[in-house]
């Protein structure tokens, strides 16, 4: 790791530092790394997706703080929730919800949707409501993806 890349990890942890002191929380190591994944993650992330990034990052956090550190943020409002069934939730920091998704009930793929009219539908319901949009997320549960659809094709 080259200096240039530890300097940026260091403001990036004194961002995210100042981030959680603001939404009073304790700061740690391990919600420091927990933050640090949800920021840079693509898509939603279950607890257990980021254990394992935490084990890819040399930094092993334990689930039963993943799981605390995450009620915790969504407490102080920085996370968005979802549940997806009994067992299984996707958390993401709050910035990243403005579109809908598909998710393979199968395999847990999770597929973004970008519709243009979805959006501007959303738009002109809270026009309707007199309401002011800040954002929103729609989840598309699916039976089966076309990657599940093409491995159950094979075996058949
Ligand atoms: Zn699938």
């Amino acid at each position: 790791m080259g200096l240039m890349r530890i300097m940026q990890d260091r403001q990036e942890f004194n961002e995210i530092r100042d981030t959680l002191r603001q939404a009073n929380i304790k700061v740690t190591h391990a919600r420091l790394v927990i933050y640090r994944i949800l920021k840079h993650a693509k898509r939603e992330l279950t607890a257990y997706d980021i254990e394992n990034i935490s084990l890819q990052m040399n930094d092993r956090i334990n689930i039963g703080t993943i799981y605390s550190s995450l009620k915790l943020f969504q407490t102080a409002g920085l996370l968005q929730r979802y549940k997806v069934d009994m067992e299984q939730s996707l958390f993401s920091l709050k910035q990243f919800d403005h579109y809908a998704r598909f998710i393979c009930n199968h395999c847990g793929a999770i597929e973004a949707l970008q519709d243009h009219e979805i959006d501007q539908h959303i738009k002109t319901l809270c026009h309707n409501k007199q309401a002011t949009y800040v954002s929103f997320s729609l989840i598309i549960q699916i039976e089966s993806c076309d990657k599940c659809n093409d491995k159950s094709d094979k075996n058949t």
